[in-house]
């Protein structure tokens, strides 16, 4: 039982670190996300992750008229 609850209180202890962590991170206006890339993208003023970035961004070029 007590083996158990050092478990708990460990991951409890980690979680709360991580959240921390996360909660220092720029989030991006499309996601909602923390970023946790060691980059990230403003547009418009607006912080976007990469995956955004392509999402809503990229254009191909054979699209362009
Ligand atoms: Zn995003």
């Amino acid at each position: 039982m007590d083996r158990l609850a050092d478990h708990y209180d460990m991951w409890a202890r980690w979680d709360a670190e991580r959240e921390d962590a996360l909660a220092k991170l720029p989030k991006c206006g499309y996601c909602g996300n923390p970023i946790t890339e060691d980059y990230f993208f403003i547009i418009n003023r607006t912080f976007v992750c990469e995956s955004c970035l392509m999402k809503e961004h990229r254009q191909f070029t054979v699209d362009f008229e």
